[in-house]
């Protein structure tokens, strides 16, 4: 397929690649090099095994995609496993997975020998429209997400459509919530567009990879600009800050992608009552997150308390304040500084009890 793209990075450019599927790929015939180790979902390996057949002469380590792999006790094991099988300085990871395999991968290859290559072929709607460029990482301390990381660039990566079949509904779904942040990014090139086939046709997987495309597009403008979010990147964290806060909240039964589509909701609530956005630009996106989304995925009675205390472990956090990425009337994003205090927490307590969309299942 055509639409290749190259990533600029400080560590290194690299390309993405997209393919129908694997046996169009030739994965065997691209493996250049002799000193592959395999890091594959568990998952995936179960469903796709015949067509992967081509790169199983490489030593494999399959680990289950949950967030307590996420983790350094997961990173031990999966290191401890590189050295039993002579994992060398010159060898490459390649990952295979959704976000959790990208997270493991990324955190050993920096620091395994102090640093060696990975090449990535992501497998859910998250990791192909969103996390795959851009080379941050995160390793939860548990219960708080990604609070340990690193930046570490893949060598190579490959979208491979076919993946998204065996997605299950939730997980395919919970990939929109990035989508929407980056369509919401500016110069959001493909909002209204996005928003438009949302509400006539919903989500739909035959038209995932036009998103993905134009996802990892408006992505790769801004990180190829501040790769190491000493600036405009923060932007990118529009919805996180609430959406990491529900996860830590809920000890990460909320799907990433339903994280962020609660944070964006609430952040555009907070944003509408501090006079930074119009109601009807709030109302607008808050109908098509409803009328698209599943949304019941809320831990019972959720606290405004507990949710604020979540936040409070926020990377973002600096001088006792949080900087979030608020959507403003101009459709930009800007980066607000806010103390975490009793005004904060009486609005969060006010858009649980009588203003939010999501409810507990
Ligand atoms: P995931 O990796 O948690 O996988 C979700 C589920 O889908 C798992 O059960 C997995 O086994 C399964 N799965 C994966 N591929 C499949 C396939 N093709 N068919 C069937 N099942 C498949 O999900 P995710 O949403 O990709 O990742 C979420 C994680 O990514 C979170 O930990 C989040 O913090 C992280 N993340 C990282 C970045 C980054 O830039 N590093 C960005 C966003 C999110």
């Amino acid at each position: 397929m055509s639409n290749d793209l190259i990533i600029k990075s400080l560590q290194g450019d690299y390309e993405v690649t997209f393919h129908e599927n694997l046996t169009e790929l030739d994965l065997a015939s691209q493996l250049q090099k002799t000193d592959y180790f395999l890091l594959v979902d568990k998952k995936v390996w179960e469903l796709h095994l015949e067509q992967m057949e081509g790169i199983t002469q490489f030593p494999v380590y399959i680990v289950e995609a949950s967030e307590d792999k996420k983790s350094l006790k997961g990173v031990n094991d999966f290191s401890e496993w590189l050295i039993t099988v002579g994992a060398s300085k010159s060898s490459t990871i390649l990952a295979v997975g959704g976000g959790v395999i990208q997270d493991i991968a990324t955190f050993t290859s920096h620091i395994f020998k102090r640093g060696i290559k990975w090449e990535f072929i992501p497998t859910t709607l998250l990791s192909q429209s969103d996390s795959c460029i851009g080379a941050k990482c995160g390793i939860n301390v548990m219960p708080y997400k990604n609070q340990i990381g690193v930046m570490h660039s893949p060598s190579k990566v490959w979208i491979v459509k076919e993946f998204l079949q065996t997605l299950d509904d939730e997980t395919f779904e919970s990939g929109f919530g990035e989508i929407l942040k980056l369509s919401l990014t500016p110069p959001h090139d493909f909002y209204f567009e996005f928003r438009d086939e949302l509400n006539k046709i919903g989500i739909s997987r035959d038209s995932a990879l036009k998103w993905i495309h134009k996802s990892l597009s408006a992505k790769k403008a801004i990180i190829e600009k501040d790769e190491y979010e000493t600036d405009l990147r923060r932007i990118l964290n529009y919805g996180h800050s609430f959406g990491h806060a529900l996860e830590a909240v809920s000890d990460n039964n909320v799907n990433h992608g339903f994280g962020v589509l609660f944070g964006i909701d609430i952040i555009n609530f907070l944003a509408f009552q501090w006079g930074q956005l119009g109601e009807e630009r709030f109302r607008e996106i808050r109908t098509t997150i409803a009328s698209t989304f599943r949304t019941d995925f809320l831990p019972q009675n959720l606290q405004a308390t507990k949710l604020i205390d979540a936040l409070k472990t926020d990377k973002k956090i600096s001088s006792g304040r949080i900087h979030f990425a608020v959507l403003n009337n101009e459709m930009n994003l800007e980066i607000v500084p806010r103390n975490i205090n009793e005004e904060l927490l009486i609005l969060v307590d006010r858009y649980l009890t009588d203003e939010s969309i999501f409810t507990s299942s």
